[in-house]
């Protein structure tokens, strides 16, 4: 730290992000990316755009939310895009929280909730989940502040159903709810449908897992066209261009064939399906996926082990620290190519161990 740095943020413990070897040398299912590709027409879209990179990017984003809309069957006025969805998080915890309305959410969630409530100074109270992992949406009831809840939650990859989620909405009339459905294409429900009921209702999502665009940094936020406004007067006051023209550009071309990022999101379902019971018979105990990650813990394996040895043998997966899920690895569904590897190396390192 310089003798320069804001007292402010002397405690500040930045989000981690899981690794990004530079070389190709790992099978990587690290980090929730998508294993497929985009598509060429997006590539091309984003050539194109760079003709017209001396111009300032659409701070509308007018074209992407025109599509989007159409796609998520609403208007565009109730949609914001954001650099990522980690953006329209962090907005969500400057507009919707302050030291008289805490933010809440999991004890076991998205890490980096905890450090956007830090860097705005929000206080914030961690509910925990249920022995099994799973959310009791009775603990979300009647809240003093604004909560926030993964669906399907991350590192658990277990997910509540629409009409739980609208319990707690039902139950927090007064509070913002924010949903972030990073991995909702994934097979579960989407609460999308219920922002004209409920005007506490924020969702969020992301291009970056199944529509392949983690690189481009794309997410979006979804909620009455009020709530909207609010994040719209905060991402005025921070970055009115924070969504470039090659990335909007991306965009826009990979909603003209979404039908293929769906497809994909089939194949890892499918992938999922197939490479779960493997895991299974292999002695992998894991959660009832939703997601495009297994989260996963072996009885005979330490999880920071079992990570290290298959980081040894080129397979890098995700292993937290917490006690609680300190027995768990989180892997990311990957081509069912990368999975056969992943179960090899598994095998060679239980066979060792004999
Ligand atoms: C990946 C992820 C995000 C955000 O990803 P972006 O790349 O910033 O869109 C948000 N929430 C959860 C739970 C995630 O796993």
């Amino acid at each position: 730290m310089s003798r320069f740095f804001s007292e402010k943020y002397i405690d500040l413990e930045p989000y981690v992000p899981g690794e990004q070897p530079r070389n190709q040398q790992y099978v990587k299912l690290n980090t929730n990316e998508n294993p497929y590709p985009p598509l060429p027409e997006v590539t091309k879209a984003v050539e194109e755009a760079s003709r017209k990179l001396y111009l300032y990017s659409d701070t509308e984003c007018v074209d992407l939310r025109k599509a989007l809309a159409r796609r998520l069957e609403i208007s565009p006025d109730e949609l914001l895009m954001t650099n990522g969805s980690d953006e329209i998080l962090n907005f969500a915890f400057m507009a919707f929280c302050d030291k008289h309305t805490p933010a809440y959410f999991a004890d076991i969630t998205y890490g980096f909730y905890p450090v956007f409530a830090a860097i705005n100074r929000v206080p914030y109270e961690t509910i925990p989940l249920r022995d099994d992992l799973t959310i009791n949406i009775a603990d979300y009831y009647h809240k003093a502040g604004t909560i926030f809840i993964a669906n399907p939650n991350a590192p658990t990859a277990i997910a509540l159903r629409a009409r739980e989620i609208e319990e707690i909405l039902k139950r927090n009339p007064y509070n913002v709810v924010i949903v972030d459905e990073a991995y909702v294409d994934f097979g579960a429900e989407s609460c999308v449908p219920l922002i004209r009921k409920y005007d506490n209702l924020l969702v969020t999502q992301t291009f970056s897992k199944s529509r392949s665009m983690a690189g481009a940094r794309l997410g979006m936020g979804i909620g009455n066209p009020e709530l909207i406004r609010d994040l719209n007067t905060v991402k005025y006051s921070t970055n009115p261009y924070n969504v470039n023209s090659l990335t909007a550009a991306a965009g826009v071309a990979s909603l003209k064939n979404d039908e293929y990022n769906r497809e994909n999101s089939l194949k890892i379902m499918d992938t999922r399906d197939q490479y779960g019971r493997k895991l299974r018979e292999l002695g992998f105990e894991m959660t009832e996926s939703q997601a495009n990650f297994f989260f996963a813990r072996h009885p005979e394996i330490p999880g920071e082990e079992l990570y290290l040895e298959l980081k040894k043998r080129g397979v890098l997966i995700r292993h937290f620290n917490a006690e609680r899920i300190k027995d768990y690895n989180r892997i990311t569904i990957g081509t069912p190519e990368q999975m056969d590897r992943l179960v090899e190396e598994i095998k060679a390192i239980l066979e060792d161990r004999k």
